[in-house]
């Protein structure tokens, strides 16, 4: 029996993670779940899955759903304290990290320090952390398995074969639903627009991401790290079919891939259960079905996001936590109409602009630059020529 934790258990990968559990009962036992607010689903959770601890965002959530379940039910915390306790439980064997943003960097680095196996989704915690974090892995021997479909694809493709051929790693990316529009056309893009990914159906944080290609900056910043590969040698191409999740080119010219119908369940299973591998209720692949598989280089004018992101990477090891922090800043303020979708990516530049790059000793430090970065892309926000209602 495996014992979970899951963090963000009412989000997009939550729910697909407990979709595996119930399909796998003699595999998979759950000890904690935690969640913001959706405290509807979150009691669905509980009555399916009977976990020990529960911890929501806030002590009224906390309140709020104590009054509502039997008696008999699950310890219920909140906040930060919440989310560590939910992380670190003493007989839980491995965390799925599934909150979106920063917030789930210090829950997830405490799973690490309490000895437990990390399922990653949140990419936030490598981006915003990477060295610090691939160091606790390491000190503390705990495995980190990638949820994320690209950096699975990769794991999965490097199975069997030594670190030292590797010649790249190539990541994949759908180009999201404005891979054809113009310039101008990309200057009307409405919230509805940008939220209707052709592909993946994901929460409302990384669908936008994944429309300015910030997405495939995060993710090629989290390959740097999980496989402990330079820049130079993370491509990316646009692959619009969803395919092919990525691949590994090797010294010798050949290249390994991993393919599949876009579906997060098997990336997920796959991290639950490695080296084995179980039935998901992905639907096969019919590639006699498909009418072609193409590959484009990304346009960097059209979607400058992807190149910030390997700046911050050139950068000192402070800037792609700010690049993080102001992305949030910038998605939050699009989903609230107050800034154009082209605009995410100059507010994000112009923050990384004001920014004196410096190296970490802690997580306290990257929380610092985290907080650092979004005081100064709000400040930007509200001085500048920002927003719909300028742009007349
Ligand atoms: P989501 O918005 O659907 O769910 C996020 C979960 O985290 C929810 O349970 C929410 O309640 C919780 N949460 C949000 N903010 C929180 C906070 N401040 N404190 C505590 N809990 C909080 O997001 P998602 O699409 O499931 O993505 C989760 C993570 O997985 C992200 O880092 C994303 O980049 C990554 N990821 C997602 C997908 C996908 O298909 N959805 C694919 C690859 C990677
Ligand atoms: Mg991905």
């Amino acid at each position: 029996m495996k014992k979970l934790g899951i963090l963000g258990s009412t989000g997009s990968i939550g729910v697909s993670t407990l979709d595996i559990v119930a399909a796998h009962r003699d595999r998979f036992e759950v000890v904690a779940l935690t969640a913001g607010s959706n405290l509807e689903l979150l009691k669905r959770q509980i009555e399916e899955f009977s976990p020990r601890l529960v911890a929501v965002a806030t002590e009224e959530l906390a309140r709020e759903l104590a009054r509502t379940l039997p008696p008999g039910g699950p310890e219920i915390l909140c906040g930060i304290e919440g989310l560590i306790a939910a992380a670190t439980a003493g007989e839980i064997d491995m965390v799925v990290a599934a909150i979106v943003g920063a917030a789930g960097l210090v829950p997830t680095a405490a799973a690490i320090k309490a000895g437990k196996d990390v399922a990653l989704a949140n990419k936030e915690t490598l981006v915003t952390a990477g060295r610090l974090i691939m160091e606790l892995v390491e000190a503390h021997k705990v495995k980190l398995y990638p949820v994320d479909s690209e950096h699975s694809a990769v794991f999965q493709s490097l199975q069997g074969h030594r670190r030292e051929d590797v010649r790249r790693i190539i990541l994949t990316a759908s180009g999201g639903p404005f891979f054809n529009w113009s310039r101008e056309e990309l200057a009307q893009v409405t919230i509805d627009d940008a939220l209707n990914h052709p592909n993946w159906s994901m929460g409302r944080k990384i669908t936008i991401d994944s429309a300015t290609m910030m997405n495939k900056g995060l993710e090629v910043i989290e390959a740097r790290w999980l496989f402990d590969m330079p820049a130079e040698k993370i491509a990316v191409n646009i692959h619009p079919q969803s395919v092919i999740h990525s691949m590994v080119e090797y010294v010798d010219g050949c290249v390994m891939a991993q393919l599949g119908v876009p579906d997060m369940k098997a990336p997920i299973a796959y991290a639950l259960t490695y080296p084995e591998r179980v039935p998901t209720g992905v639907k096969p692949l019919d590639l006699t079905a498909l009418s072609g598989l193409s590959f484009f280089n990304p346009d960097h004018d059209r979607f400058p996001a992807l190149k910030l992101a390997y700046r911050a990477l050139a950068s000192g090891e402070s800037m792609p936590a700010v690049l993080n922090a102001a992305n949030e800043v910038a998605v939050d303020a699009f989903l609230g109409g107050r800034i154009r979708f082209t605009e995410i990516p100059v507010l994000i530049e112009r923050t990384m602009d004001l920014h004196q790059p410096h190296p970490f000793a802690t997580i306290e430090d990257v929380l610092f630059a985290d907080r650092w970065g979004r005081e100064k892309a709000r400040e930007i926000l509200s001085n500048a020529e920002f927003g719909v209602r300028n742009a007349e």
